[in-house]
């Protein structure tokens, strides 16, 4: 797809929070792309979507995917669909954009990378939206710089507040430190290679059964060290927190900024509630980037599925140490 084309995009799970976000961006915010189909299993709520943005609403994923008025297509439906839509688009030769996690286990993942290969050509990006995120893109750019020196070590932090019911101790793994085990992936510009998670007992705010918080540890290729504390359940607020330790200093992620509010016998700030409001830019420049490839005005590609796939085989094998409590090769 070239040529300056207006990119017709139909976005599946179109109603809920990111498929929302993405559909909100798509209508008002991407240049080149018009917002032309959408679907969610609630019907309701896709007639009541599609209304809104002017756009029509189709009967089933299948439907959406196989339509005339359809180039490219966004999964923004829950992790355990991803892989097979994903496998859908990509056979009916549609560009699709797919939200992390490429798919919830490394077989599956596996067959999105068959898929692509067997159509010969790369087809999919991956929502890994914090590689667009400004803070994150100079803290690549300092470390890259080699004025630091070497990277040594990552602590990161990934705290939600409250975590749907039902979320599960692998989950940890594969919906929320997914996006460590990429970004850190991709600050060093290198694969990891062993990992291992801790349990310390679990908050009184998880369900019973999950495991909550979790120490994920991982290693790099080249040795350094990343630890990421991961919370479903903080209470508190929501928070991303990075911070690169180099030989000769630090690069720490800023916070997000909220005013600083004097009142009386306090100083403080406000913490937001969920990831709403976090990564807002981020989410407009990963489908700026995606229908910029589409439509040719870059060669860079945005993150595809080998990046995907890379982040499954990590998840893989930190699943695997979830049960053994050792540390596992990837
Ligand atoms: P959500 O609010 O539950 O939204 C998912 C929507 O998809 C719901 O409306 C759901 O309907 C619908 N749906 C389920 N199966 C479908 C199917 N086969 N075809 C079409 N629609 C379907 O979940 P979310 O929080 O937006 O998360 C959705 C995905 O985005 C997840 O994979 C998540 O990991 C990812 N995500 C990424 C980020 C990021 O920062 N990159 C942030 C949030 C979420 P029902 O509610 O009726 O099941």
């Amino acid at each position: 797809m070239s040529d300056n084309k207006i990119i017709r995009v139909g976005v599946l799970g179109a109603c809920g929070n990111i498929g929302g976000t993405h559909t909100e961006n798509l209508a008002n915010y991407v240049n080149g792309a018009v917002l032309s189909r959408i679907y969610d299993i609630n019907e309701e709520r896709t007639r009541e979507t599609a209304e809104k943005y002017g756009a029509a609403a189709a009967a089933s994923a299948e439907d959406l995917i196989h339509a005339d008025d359809v180039d490219a297509v966004i999964i923004a439906s829950w992790d355990g669909t991803h892989a097979d839509l994903a496998i859908k688009c990509i056979e009916a030769g549609k560009p699709v954009f797919c939200e992390k996690p490429l798919a919830t286990t490394l077989e599956d993942a596996e067959k999105v990378a068959a898929a692509e290969k067997a159509a010969g050509k790369r087809l999919l990006q991956i929502g890994f939206m914090r590689r667009f995120d400004p803070d994150y893109i100079k803290m690549k750019e300092i470390l890259d710089s080699g004025k630091l020196g070497a990277p040594l070590m990552i602590h990161c932090i990934s705290r939600t507040r409250e975590h749907p019911k039902g979320h599960t101790t692998q989950q940890h793994i594969t919906n929320i430190a997914i996006h460590e085990i990429d970004i850190c992936r991709w600050l060093l510009g290198e694969n990891l290679t062993d990992v291992s998670v801790r349990f310390p007992r679990p908050t009184c705010f998880a369900e019973p059964g999950l495991q909550d918080p979790q120490l994920v540890l991982m290693q790099s290729e080249s040795g350094v060290l990343i630890d990421v504390e991961v919370s479903g359940n903080c209470y508190y607020g929501y928070e991303i927190l990075c911070e690169l330790v180099c030989e000769k200093g630090t690069i720490r992620l800023p916070v997000a900024a909220e005013p600083l509010v004097r009142s009386y016998l306090n100083l403080g700030s406000a913490i937001p509630e969920d990831w709403t409001n976090r990564f807002v830019t981020a989410y407009r420049n990963e489908l700026q980037h995606w229908i910029n490839f589409l439509r040719g005005l870059t060669e860079e590609p945005g993150p595809g599925t080998v990046d995907g796939f890379e982040a499954c085989k990590v998840s893989d094998a930190l699943i695997s140490a979830q049960d053994t409590g050792l540390w596992e090769k990837v």
